[in-house]
């Protein structure tokens, strides 16, 4: 997918417009998952053309006395990350220092940049935005974040000048796509390195399927898989920024082209908001996750052990709690062949496919024994289910009465289905259609 980022400074209505953007989607994919929603990342569509969209606003806290620095190093990030950029400014504010900052940063790019003005909800206002050909960006588009206006002019234009994803080449027996990612200083490059190490710069690079991502294939212990790096992964941040934004940004791109991410937590601080924030990417994107708990050679072990550690964690997971969770050093090398092997087996878990036969024989007396709860009298009855042929594992039930099948019970199919297949680390759909 393409990345698109929104800056600009506070208040100007960023949040606004993001929420515009990916309001049809996101009520969809909530309704089925559950999950509560990212405010700052999400997924949206026009003309058929799907992108990502990072709001990064959203991740300023107190937004409203922001340094000047750390908008600069927001920008620059976008800069880095993203395939185009929307800048907003606000019409009724004029131009402010901040914007022109923001303008002489963006003036160098050479991604697309698109300059928008909002709350131009009148005639008057949308004289006054000719004000904003000074900050040099050329065209503009105005719209009103209330009303929604002009909107759609905007977003003919993004889809336009997004660049064309390159086609996935099929091959046959497509190797697994690993990303590593976590938070500054959990340990990732560490964790490659040892995993890799010696032969790291001798390794073929093919380009990937995303411009800035790249696959390089391995070989370990007997596997071979890709493990993708970007451009944000392989540069190291100048400074070693602790901002949940940064390991988000540094993270979209990476976990939207691999299969399984490997979520690296650093032992010694615990499972954070940044470590949970990256894990809902891995999970509204249905990727496959595996949670490494590094630096474990520095834990006290009378102290904590890895139950309890492990139930802590599996607490924040909260509804998806059927992840791997393994115990590492990567200055050890401890359980690193373990931490493959498990990256694999959530791979192949994703990918299984379970004859309709099978399923119907295994799901349906389940069914029978614990139907859902009447609702209204009427009585829910479920009469052939099957798995979809799609990339991620997706379940249909066919029913008289889908839509009074409640998500308690949703969960409770997915928590059997669970107990009966490997799934272990692999988000999955459940859905009650008519029959
Ligand atoms: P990254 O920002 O996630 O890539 O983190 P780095 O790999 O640069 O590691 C950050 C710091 O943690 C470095 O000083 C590493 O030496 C240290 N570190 C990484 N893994 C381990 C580990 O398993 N045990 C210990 N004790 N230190 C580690």
């Amino acid at each position: 997918n393409n990345i698109v980022a929104i800056v600009g400074r506070p208040n100007v209505g960023k949040s606004t417009f993001f929420n515009r953007l990916i309001q049809r989607r996101e009520a969809i994919v909530d309704s089925v998952s559950g999950v509560t929603r990212d405010r700052n990342y999400g997924k949206s569509e026009w003309n058929g053309k799907e992108f990502s969209v990072i709001d990064t606003g959203g991740y300023i806290k107190g937004s409203d006395d922001i340094f000047e620095a750390e908008i600069r190093r927001q920008v620059e990030l976008a800069i880095d990350e993203a395939d185009a950029i929307i800048f907003i400014v606000d019409v009724e504010e004029g131009i402010t220092p901040m914007d022109d900052e923001v303008a002489k940063l963006l003036r160098k790019v050479k991604k697309p940049v698109l300059l928008v003005i909002n709350k131009v909800d009148n005639a008057m206002r949308e004289k006054d935005a000719v004000e904003f050909y000074n900050l040099g960006l050329g065209e503009y588009y105005t719209i009103s974040g209330m009303s929604g206006s002009g909107t759609g002019e905007l977003l003919d234009k993004l889809v336009e000048v997004l660049p064309e994803m390159p086609e996935v080449t099929e091959e046959v027996e497509p190797l697994p796509r690993f990303c590593v990612v976590g938070r500054p200083n959990a340990g990732k490059s560490s964790f490659i390195n040892a995993l890799i190490g010696e032969d790291r710069f001798v390794v073929t690079d093919i380009a990937g399927t995303t411009r800035d991502a790249i696959d390089t294939k391995y070989n370990r212990f007997g596997f071979e898989f890709n493990l993708v790096d970007t451009a944000g992964i392989r540069r190291k941040a100048k400074v070693k920024e602790d901002l949940e934004f940064y390991s988000v940004m540094r993270s979209v791109r990476a976990i939207e082209h691999s299969d399984v991410c490997l979520l690296v937590i650093d032992a010694t601080r615990g499972f954070e908001g940044q470590d949970q924030s990256i894990f809902w990417l891995a999970e509204k994107n249905r990727k496959g996750v595996v949670i490494l708990v590094n630096k474990w050679d520095l834990v006290e072990k009378d102290t904590m052990s890895t139950r309890d550690y492990e139930r802590k964690i599996r607490e924040e997971l909260q509804p998806f709690t059927d992840v791997p969770i393994l115990f590492i050093s990567a200055l050890t090398k401890q359980r690193l062949l373990k931490a493959l092997e498990t990256a694999v087996e959530v791979f192949e878990n994703r990918k299984q496919r379970i004859s309709t036969s099978k399923f119907n024989e295994l799901m349906l007396p389940i069914i029978e024994a614990t139907p859902p709860p009447a609702l209204k009298g009427k009585y829910v009855k479920i009469k052939y289910c099957m798995q979809l042929p799609t990339p991620t594992p997706q379940f249909v039930f066919f029913a008289n009465l889908p839509q009074y099948v409640k998500d308690p019970y949703k969960r409770f199919i997915e928590n059997k289905l669970r107990e009966q297949y490997n799934f272990s680390g692999v988000p999955i759909d459940i859905y009650f259609r008519q029959k």
